[in-house]
């Protein structure tokens, strides 16, 4: 592990002013971090711990969630408010990693957590995500976790954040502080496309960080549902997932919200499942039509094109989680 200088300031304008000197980076639970830290895959001069800047509440009305950067997954997905409002929030953290994990990993930690391709974990390997032209040996190498949409030449590895994946289906926007002040964006336009830059990951300028993220209140976060297919029951990242919202009247579905994890290179939002579904009955027939569609434009390799069939099932098996 290289050698670091640890600063743990205790305001957000003294974590900012700490995180403006070159290679600092910011670190939460440092669930993920601190193993990447030891494996010499992040070499930072400079950690800015965020323990004590605050930013860990979780409030909830009638109109949106809010939850702190620095909220414990495990607090999040405990808290009433959370489980009444959006359950699709809460099933994606209780499926995340364990509870000892989950007990000091953040919301914000969660969402920048790091690929788990394993070639960017080994630096006796290349990786364009670890080292921009050294090359991407998962293309023609293992690749039976990686994405199967949204990859290029360059890099085809998932994102791994359950968390992402439901705040992706129920639109939700992402603070974020920097030197310049306070922005909001939309989560579906925080994560970057890997093309051929793919160690940047997100829109997040330097020195810039996550203060909050806010998920509007409605029927269909209220009726949502998160479904995580994996290798193994628990400790295990997704294969494939998906989070679901339905809005439905009388057995109509009003609004549908869907968006798809292990599949895609960022958290993949599905847009013409949720046509497929608009307007129509909340039924098998239309689920099964609608599901048949979800894995267009996908472009598997050798040893993941299974992805494919099990997204299409597992879109199916959500919509009627859902609408149970
Ligand atoms: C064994 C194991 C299994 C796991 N399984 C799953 C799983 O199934 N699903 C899943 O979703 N996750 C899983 N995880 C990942 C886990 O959820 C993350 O490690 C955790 O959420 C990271 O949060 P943290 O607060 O510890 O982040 P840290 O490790 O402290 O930081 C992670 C990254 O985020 C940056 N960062 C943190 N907070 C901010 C901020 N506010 N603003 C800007 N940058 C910030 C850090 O600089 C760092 O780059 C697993 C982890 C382990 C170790
Ligand atoms: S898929 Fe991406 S992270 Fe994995 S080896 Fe290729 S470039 Fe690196």
């Amino acid at each position: 592990m290289q050698a670091f200088h640890l600063s743990q300031p205790n305001s957000l304008d003294a974590a900012l002013a700490a995180a403006r000197s070159h290679g600092a980076k910011f670190i939460a639970g440092g669930t993920d971090l601190m193993q990447l830290l030891k494996d010499n895959i992040e070499v930072p001069t400079e950690l800015v711990d965020l323990e004590r800047v605050g930013l860990s509440s979780i409030q909830a009305d009638a109109s949106e969630l809010r939850l702190g950067a620095m909220a414990r997954m495990s607090d999040a997905a405990v808290h009433p408010d959370v489980r009444a409002g959006w359950p699709a929030i809460v099933q994606a953290l209780e499926a995340s990693a364990s509870p000892q994990v989950r007990n000091m990993g953040t919301i914000g930690g969660n969402l920048l957590q790091r690929t788990r391709c394993g070639y960017f974990r080994d630096t006796g390997f290349a990786c364009n995500k670890r080292e921009p032209g050294s090359g991407c040996p998962a293309i023609a190498g293992e690749n039976r976790l990686m994405a199967i949409l949204g990859g290029s030449d360059h890099c085809i590895a998932t994102h791994p954040s359950d968390l992402a994946v439901a705040l992706t289906a129920l639109d939700a926007m992402v603070t974020l502080h920097g030197i310049n002040g306070e922005r909001r964006v939309p989560i579906a336009d925080f994560y970057r496309l890997p093309a051929d830059t793919p160690h940047i990951e997100t829109i997040l300028q330097p020195g810039e960080m996550i203060t909050a993220v806010t998920v509007r209140a409605s029927g269909a976060a209220r009726n949502s549902h998160y479904l995580k297919l994996r290798d193994r029951a628990s400790f295990e990242f997704a294969l494939v997932s998906v989070a679901v919202g339905l809005d439905q009247r009388d057995g109509v579905i009003e609004h549908a919200l869907l968006a798809a994890g292990g599949v895609g290179t960022r958290p993949w939002r599905l847009p013409q499942v949720e046509a497929a579904l608009r307007g129509k009955a909340l039924e098998d027939a239309v689920f099964g039509d609608a599901s048949s569609i979800a894995a267009g434009g996908a472009s598997p390799a050798q040893q993941n094109g299974f992805k494919r069939i099990l997204l299409q099932r597992a879109v199916f098996r959500a919509l009627q989680m859902a609408s149970a």
